[in-house]
């Protein structure tokens, strides 16, 4: 049996074309253009590369991207001072500090200080518990493209045994909860969790967010279970470079599996794109428009 390959590049382009066509749409009838701020601090040269890249899209998308970048060693009242600012700004309706942040710098209280209808990343206490409640809320851009790319084999996803292994903030939690809302059974693992190859062979959908290359082994896997691959850990390449694996052993899996996500190409496309989203959302509602339609 080989596994189909979900195709996160493809799904993700699909999901930006329709972002433009919103975006061209709330600017013809609404005279709306979304704006997304990205905040930088330092010079991760991974966050480098993705701010880059979050930019290039959000244009392409037809919004406004405003970048600002910040040294290492910024003090946290003028960081805060930059998010009050972006706040009250009208052009401004997706805020993004980009995570991690350096040494020195209290990213609880950075991530409070941004107000909530234009937290993008869903990381605020406010959007994350609405999310915790089933309420709507702006929920974290990774869990979303999660839910996305299996919706893209199964149309629903009720009374299906989930797993997700990692429960940080970022993508296990919300992650969870964006799978009860699609009425899933979900069981969370982590690093304290016992007989996880077990419980993995449980379940129908299985989400590994862990950061572990190759941890999820074929022998773990239910035969023709779909498999999303959030894991990304770069590690030395036989010609001197880096590869990125996933957490997930992708050619055992592809023998057991019915789905499986490639890294790269699968989940990490989908984040950028669903932080478009997230941002004609937030213009949206801020604005008193009704939700865009995705
Ligand atoms: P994180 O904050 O480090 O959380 C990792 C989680 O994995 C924790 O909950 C930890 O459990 C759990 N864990 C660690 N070892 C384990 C083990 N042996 N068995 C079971 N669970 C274990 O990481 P994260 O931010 O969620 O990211 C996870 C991975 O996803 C990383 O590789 C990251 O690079 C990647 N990622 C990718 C995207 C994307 O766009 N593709 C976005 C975000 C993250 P405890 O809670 O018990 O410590």
């Amino acid at each position: 049996m080989t596994a189909k390959i979900i195709d996160g590049k493809l799904i993700a382009a699909d999901l930006r074309a329709r972002v433009a066509d919103e975006v061209a749409r709330v600017k013809r009838d609404h005279g709306l253009t979304p704006g997304l701020a990205v905040v930088l601090v330092g010079n991760d040269p991974a966050s480098e590369v993705y701010v880059r890249n979050k930019h290039k899209q959000t244009q392409a998308a037809g919004m406004a991207s405003f970048e600002h970048v910040l040294p290492a060693d910024v003090a946290q009242a003028d960081l805060l001072a930059l998010v009050a600012k972006l706040n009250a700004d009208p052009a401004v309706h997706g805020i993004l500090v980009q995570l991690p942040l350096p040494k020195g710098l209290d990213t609880e209280t950075i991530i409070a200080s941004i107000d909530p209808a234009k937290d993008v990343d869903g990381l605020h206490p406010h959007n994350a518990g609405r999310l915790a409640g089933g309420l709507p809320a702006l929920s974290p851009c990774t869990p979303l493209g999660c839910i996305i790319l299996t919706k893209s084999v199964h149309s629903s996803l009720e009374g299906m045994d989930a797993i997700v292994i990692g429960r940080s903030n970022l993508v296990g939690r919300p992650l969870v909860q964006l799978l009860l809302n699609e009425n899933a059974t979900v069981t969370i693992a982590h690093s304290r969790s016992r007989n996880l190859p077990e419980l993995c062979r449980r379940a129908d959908l299985v989400y590994a967010a862990v950061g572990k290359a190759e941890m999820v082994r074929g022998d773990w896997l239910k035969p023709g279970a779909t498999v999303i691959d959030v894991g990304i850990t770069r590690l030395p390449a036989a010609d001197g470079k880096t590869r990125l694996v996933g957490d997930v052993a992708f050619d055992e899996a592809m023998k057991v599996a019915g789905a499986v996500t490639p890294v790269p190409g699968g989940v990490g496309q989908m984040t950028v794109a669903c932080l478009l989203v997230n941002t004609l959302r937030a213009a949206c509602a801020i604005e008193g428009l009704p939700a865009p339609g995705m």
